[in-house]
């Protein structure tokens, strides 16, 4: 356990492998820090004392403004497809890389301040939307979906203004790295193959190191994370999570969740669902997602075609031939989820014939999307009807016809029971709880907030008490329900 800030070791290892891509900088001056969330399970996983992390030296930390002795803070550049535009230059307008942790992992700061990539921005951020990062975040993991962590939310005391002047706030971030897609995109842009194959062998040393042994590493990279988006993405879909910002610099090459902006968990199970108040076209809509993600894929893949081959159409041939292993990895993923959601096989019978029909998973999503039902009360539902008790399902529709027929057909498949409740969560972030936490924090009450935690900590379990976590929105809730980015 580490106790005294000259004790806590900081590895500045992307700095110093990738100094074009980092500008070392300071965090911005925090008038009166005040510790809001500390997740004391994450800091002792990462080998942090949180007792000492609640001391000014840890709040010191926690908000880079006293940072251990040698450490080199930074701006990460990035580049990114933003809604289908290439802006050459974004990287952390408001966001520090305080370097990595002894377990590997990056710790960062958003809302540290302006840098040299804040362009108009003010470079911090309120305590709303941080917490909303932290919950979120936090859920995902416990839903297990890889994500960045969050560490700790602490108040500022600086005024941060939006359309209201606000309550100032830093998020402390881990995640395995803040390496993207659009970190590729910046190095390609400059031309310099040397820097690039420089970025691609650190992803390679930090997140997919069996590469380093294939006959060509740089395709073997882009084909591990191409395999760790596929499988992220499907995860979401299982979960009915709408990421709302996939733009190229928030795809992560570590297959790991980033940048909790403007995303919200689907209720009624709708593919075209959008909360994101500038997606106007519905371009990162739920079921957009595999699609988005697999466009983002294509831009990393031309980042890489010099690595790939010296021969421009060989180097094409491979990327292509390589980005088809994305279609099929999140198929077997999403197949295989939406099978243990409903309690049915996965795999085949001893001739090779399918044990479930290929069509469940599409009539039973049609039958979500006909009837608007909630996605995630459809499926915990389902445990009960394969113990036995077809009545919460059923009580969820209007009208039973349909549902009564796909129930027998269901249930002749045989569905087992066990192992459904471990698939299909009881407890998820719903927006109309999010939001009353986050009001009720902006207000000075943290209880909502750390309810709410503890309710999504086990977001399996379901128990006593918490029934009204488990409910949908009142229905004028959900339909004008919208959220926000770089707030
Ligand atoms: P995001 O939507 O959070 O992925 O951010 C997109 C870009 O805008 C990144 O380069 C951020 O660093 C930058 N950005 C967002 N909000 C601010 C802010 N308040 N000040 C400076 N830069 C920001
Ligand atoms: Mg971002």
């Amino acid at each position: 356990m580490v106790s005294a800030a000259t004790t806590v070791r900081l590895d500045d290892r992307f700095a110093r492998d990738l100094p074009e891509l980092a500008v070392p900088w300071q965090a911005a001056d925090v008038p009166g820090p005040r510790l809001l969330v500390l997740n004391e399970r994450l800091a002792g996983e990462l080998g942090l004392d949180p007792d000492w992390l609640r001391t000014d030296s840890g709040l010191g930390l926690l908000t880079g403004t006293s940072v251990p002795e040698g450490s080199t803070p930074v701006a990460q550049a990035y580049a990114g497809h933003q809604f289908g535009g290439f802006v050459p230059r974004l990287g952390d307008g408001r966001a520090l890389l305080l370097g990595e942790l002894s377990s590997g992992h990056d710790l960062h700061l958003k809302g540290s301040g302006r840098t040299p990539f804040a362009r108009g921005g003010d470079g911090l951020a309120a305590v709303a939307p941080m917490l909303r990062e932290y919950v979120i975040s936090e859920a995902m993991h416990a839903l297990g979906v890889p994500t960045t962590r969050s560490l700790a939310v602490v108040a500022t005391g600086a005024r941060v203004r939006r359309e209201t002047v606000l309550d100032g706030a830093v998020l402390a971030r881990v995640a395995a790295s803040h390496l993207r897609v659009g970190s590729f995109e910046y190095a390609a842009s400059t031309r310099d193959t040397e820097l690039l194959r420089r970025l691609a062998d650190h992803a390679i040393a930090r997140h997919h190191p069996g590469a380093r042994e294939a006959d060509n590493p740089y395709r073997a990279l882009f084909e591990a994370v191409a395999a760790a988006q596929a499988e992220l993405v499907a995860r979401w879909m299982l979960v009915g999570f709408v990421h709302g910002v996939m733009n190229t610099d928030n795809m992560t090459i570590s297959g790991e969740t980033i940048d909790y902006g403007p995303c919200a968990f689907m209720d009624t199970y709708d593919p075209a669902t959008v909360f994101s108040s500038i997606d106007q076209g519905g371009r990162y809509a739920y079921g957009n997602q595999p699609k988005v993600a697999e466009w983002n894929l294509a831009r990393f893949a031309e980042c890489l075609l010099p690595l790939f081959a010296e021969d421009q159409d060989d180097a094409v041939t491979q990327a292509v031939e390589s980005l088809g292993g994305f279609r099929v990895r999140y198929a077997e993923v999403l197949v295989a989820g939406f099978h243990a959601k409903l309690g049915l096989p996965a795999g085949t019978d001893g001739s090779g014939t399918a044990t479930t029909p290929d069509t469940v998973v599409p009539d039973t999503l049609d039958l979500l999307e006909r009837h608007r039902i909630d996605f995630t009360l459809f499926f915990r539902r389902l445990g009960a009807a394969a113990r036995g008790d077809d009545g919460p399902v059923l009580e969820l529709f209007t009208d039973t016809a349909d549902v009564e027929v796909w129930l027998r057909r269901w249930h002749a498949l045989e569905p087992d029971a066990a192992g459904m409740d471990e698939v299909n969560p009881v407890y998820i972030p719903r927006n109309h709880l999010v939001e009353e936490a986050l009001g009720a924090a902006t207000d000075g009450d943290l209880g909502p907030v750390r309810a709410l935690l503890t309710v999504l900590a086990e977001p399996y379990r379901q128990r006593d008490g918490l029934q009204r976590y488990a409910e949908p929105a009142p229905a004028d809730f959900t339909g004008s329900y919208r959220t926000f980015c770089g707030t």
